[in-house]
């Protein structure tokens, strides 16, 4: 037996932020960011319709990028004590997946992360809350998923949950909220949906029931990113309509070795972080390469390719199509080619690469990615990626 899960429902188009009046329960508590959306007025709207629906309001702010464990433990104990049965979570991937967990920790105290982590093991929530999430950026999806990441900087590991129980009960995709993003984040989100959508098309679990939202979703960015990337708002607004498509398709169909790797790669050079969208933009033409290798992700990349109107003779041809397609886009959007244009010190990199290999073939999204991967291999994919050669092993 299979399973699709998605949000029960999800409001979109603009102003539909709104829709909060509407949500029915006595206390609600406000999961938010660091600033921008209270800047912008949107936490002052949020807090208004959720008033409006006869509600007591509590905030949690600030969480921060990358949220820690002590941040999901300190939303949880607020939520202990102020009681709420609406948790609404908003602004980019952070908030939401921080919301996630403390809800976990909110409705079960004694849970930890270590009971956590195990994949699709969680304990059943809404006994006490449901969950709104509202996404400022187009990319993450989180609105959609059963995934949230959560950081313990003191052992420096990072917790991926997953669990369909943590897949909102709402979701309100409003692209007003998502029209002040800079350009950079507008680049960077939009190409790590692009591959989430890639990537859940050729994952060994996809269905028939997150085909067509990957396609779509892909579609959707080849025609949209490039005007969004430039400011205008109908391209935002289909972009954050994109990214929700893919989130659906990824989160049911899980993702690849493109995200293992950016995942694994984030947060090791001492040159500074690399965003997760920009190293899922850069490993992406090469894993496509790497990928094809096998029969069955050759034909899924040439239905891509054809599905997003490029030319080819063979399924060859049209993979070649796709990826230089990427390359265009990436170009467009000021990503660098290679690790080491990007700023990756030469001798930084071989030093670190045979763990960092390994740790990305142990990441969770190696596991449905269509073809395996050895440790040595996954050192030839980054040795490839650092020095733009050509990929052929
Ligand atoms: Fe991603």
């Amino acid at each position: 037996m299979a399973r699709f899960t998605l949000p029960r429902d999800i409001y979109y188009g603009k102003g539909s932020l709104e829709t909060l009046k509407t949500l029915k329960g006595k206390k609600a508590i406000v999961v938010v960011g660091g600033g921008s959306m209270k800047r912008f007025g949107f936490l002052d709207q949020v807090v208004d319709y959720l008033k409006e629906a006869g509600m007591e309001v509590q905030l949690f702010e600030n969480v921060e990028p990358d949220p820690s464990v002590e941040t999901v433990m300190k939303g949880a104990e607020a939520m202990r004590k102020f009681g709420p049965d609406w948790i609404v979570a908003m602004g980019g991937g952070s908030p939401i997946d921080a919301a996630k967990a403390m809800w976990a920790f909110y409705e079960y105290p004694d849970t930890t992360f270590e009971e956590l982590i195990t994949p699709f093991n969680f304990p059943e929530l809404r006994q006490k809350a449901k969950f709104a999430a509202i996404p400022s950026t187009s990319g993450t999806a989180t609105e959609v998923t059963a995934f949230s990441v959560i950081t313990d900087y003191a052992k420096g590991i990072k917790y991926p949950l997953a669990d369909f129980n943590i897949t909102p009960d709402v979701a309100i995709v409003d692209p007003v909220l998502a029209e002040t993003m800079p350009k950079s984040l507008t680049a960077y989100t939009g190409m790590d949906a692009l591959t989430h959508a890639i990537e859940a098309y050729v994952s060994t679990l996809h269905t028939p029931f997150t085909d067509p939202l990957a396609i779509k979703a892909i579609q959707m960015v080849f025609e949209y990113l490039p005007a969004s990337y430039d400011g205008d708002k109908e391209a935002r607004e289909q972009m954050h309509y994109a990214q929700c498509l893919a989130g659906m398709a990824f989160s049911n169909a899980l993702l690849g070795i493109v995200h293992s790797m950016a995942h694994k790669t984030g947060a090791v050079f001492s040159t500074g972080h690399i965003t997760h969208g920009l190293a899922n933009a850069m490993y992406l033409p090469y894993v496509i390469k790497y990928n094809a290798k096998t029969p069955e992700a050759m034909a899924r990349y040439a239905e891509i390719a054809r599905a997003a109107g490029l030319s080819g003779n063979t399924d060859e041809e049209l993979m070649e199509a796709l990826r230089a397609k990427i390359n265009e886009f990436n170009q467009k959007l000021c990503i660098p080619k290679t690790l080491k244009e990007f700023g990756i010190q030469e001798e930084e990199f071989k030093e670190k690469i045979a763990a960092i290999a390994e740790n990305a073939v142990g990441d969770a999204c190696t596991g449905s990615n269509p073809r395996a991967i050895t440790p040595a291999q996954m050192e030839q994919l980054f040795t490839a990626i650092y020095y733009g050669k050509e990929v052929d092993f």
